[in-house]
């Protein structure tokens, strides 16, 4: 009931911007209904699509963590008169007699009660997460954005139980969220759960939204103080957050899984193991996680770099923060020794082992391991070059600008090289040849004088070190 009533609401809000002379946009407005005890979403959809013919529509991923599947996905036109659907693949496409609108439906079935991580999903009794790519049968926002066509204005109200909260990291007006296009539709967190306990605060001059629910043996404000940090740390070394608002989500997941990942450019969720403390390992992965705003989000470019140099900085600025720098150290001798129990860390560089597409968790892969040593070595190359006067944050905001500037957002390896060069000169250089297009063993020698050349102090390898839990970090980002 209350679906439909929103449903018919939607489109007189809609139409009120479409002034004289104006094309009225396209407009895609969803409903979704959370039914927790039959663990699943139902999904009503409005498209009104100006240009002629069959309407196609792509379906959530099947393969990988979603753990999510359409079905019974039905049309009908305006009036109500049902319109024929053809699936195929990842694919379903409506025929119509004639524009504007097409009315979709369907149902989104879970398969798991607890999220496997944070780019997965879960539906039971007690709360609801899921990535919106995993969520929306929706047009194609690619395909939009390959024909520099405008995707339709999109609407989504979302329909819990009586007394569940919804946080999503869309902004929200009235009630209604209002995703800023197709990709911001379907790159997103949304959450429901009836215990969510929600923090919004201005932070580093934006909005950061943080729900918790689940308790673990640190405090809500525990975890606030360390996400604030990462954003000012963040902002003061490398520009303001990219973004005006940011969402974070904060989940208990199962036992042995703890991961964090960012959502398209905006959202983090953070699925962790119910007994986590937040010690210095989570405290890293938030900053990390955070980071995540500037490389991955703001800029793409090389994984060996948005995950590795983005953890190495995310190391020194935690450490900063606390003025720890034996935190930085510990994290990165911890680091070297998963490097060197890498099989593969003199075959490949660590471009190559992205591009052959080497599985594994955070502490298997060079880009991540091999990747925080490569930022630990240039910081200090260009330290030693510069007296002190430069850093590696110098080099890192450079590259942001050229991002910036690209629709892309996307940076090659060779204008990293540039920037670090530039920064570093000489002694910058040799470091990049032998670090990032060389796969000579990294040497105890060479991260201990890094270390010096960044804290002014020296730190020799712990004596023994566990090995480090692994973080399932979103690997797609
Ligand atoms: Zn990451």
């Amino acid at each position: 009931m209350l679906a439909r009533l929103a449903l018919a609401a939607a489109p007189l809000a809609l139409a009120a911007p479409a002034a004289r002379g104006q094309a009225p946009r396209d407009t895609l407005v969803y409903t979704v209904a959370v039914q927790p005890r039959d663990q699943h979403l139902t999904v009503e959809a409005r498209l009104t699509i100006s240009a002629l013919g069959t309407v196609v529509l792509t379906a959530p991923p099947s393969a990988g963590p979603a753990g999510t599947s359409v079905t019974g996905l039905s049309a009908t036109d305006e009036l109500g008169a049902p319109l024929p659907v053809r699936h195929s693949g990842a694919t379903f496409a409506i025929d119509r007699a004639a524009p504007p609108a097409v009315r979709f439906r369907y149902q989104l079935d879970f398969e798991r009660r607890v999220a496997e991580g944070s780019t997965g999903s879960a539906l039971d009794t007690s709360r609801f997460y899921a990535v919106t790519r995993s969520v929306f049968v929706a047009p194609d926002p690619t395909a939009f954005r390959k024909m520099s066509r405008a995707y339709p204005v999109v609407r989504v109200a979302i329909v819990p139980p009586p007394g569940w909260e919804v946080v999503a990291g869309w902004p929200v007006e009235d009630g209604t969220f209002r995703p800023s296009d197709g990709g911001d539709l379907v790159g997103t967190t949304v959450a429901a759960a009836p215990d969510f306990r929600v923090y919004r605060d201005t932070v580093a001059g934006g909005t950061r939204l943080l729900a918790i629910r689940g308790h673990r043996y640190f405090s809500d404000s525990a975890l606030a103080a360390v996400i604030d940090a990462g954003l000012r740390k963040g902002a003061a070394t490398f520009g303001p957050v990219p973004v005006a608002r940011v969402t974070y989500t904060s989940d208990l997941g199962r036992k042995g899984r703890t991961s964090g990942s960012l959502q398209g450019l905006a959202s983090i969720g953070l699925i962790w193991e119910p007994s986590e403390l937040l010690e210095l390992a989570r405290s890293h992965d938030t900053f990390h996680e955070t980071l995540h705003l500037w490389f991955g989000g703001a800029m793409e470019t090389e994984r060996w770099w948005t995950e590795g140099v983005t953890d190495y900085l995310a190391a020194r600025l935690l450490a900063e923060w606390k003025g720890q720098p034996e935190d930085l150290a510990a994290l990165c001798w911890e680091s070297y020794r998963n490097y060197l129990a890498i099989d593969h860390n003199t075959r490949m560089t660590m471009a190559e082992e992205n591009r052959a597409s080497v599985g594994g968790d955070n502490t298997e892969l060079l880009v991540y391991r091999k990747g925080m040593l490569a930022g630990l070595l240039l910081d200090a190359a260009i330290r030693r070059e510069t007296h002190g006067r430069s850093t590696l944050d110098a080099a890192a905001a450079r590259l942001l600008t050229v991002a910036a500037a690209r629709r892309s957002r996307t940076v090659r390896e060779a204008e990293i090289r540039d920037a670090v060069v530039d920064a570093g000169g000489a002694s910058a250089a040799r470091t990049w040849s032998r670090v990032v297009d060389a796969a000579n063993l990294l040497s105890e020698a060479e991260i201990r004088e890094a270390l010096r050349d960044v804290t002014g102090r020296t730190f020799d390898p712990p004596r023994e070190q566990k090995r480090r839990k692994a973080l399932r970090d979103a690997g797609d980002r």
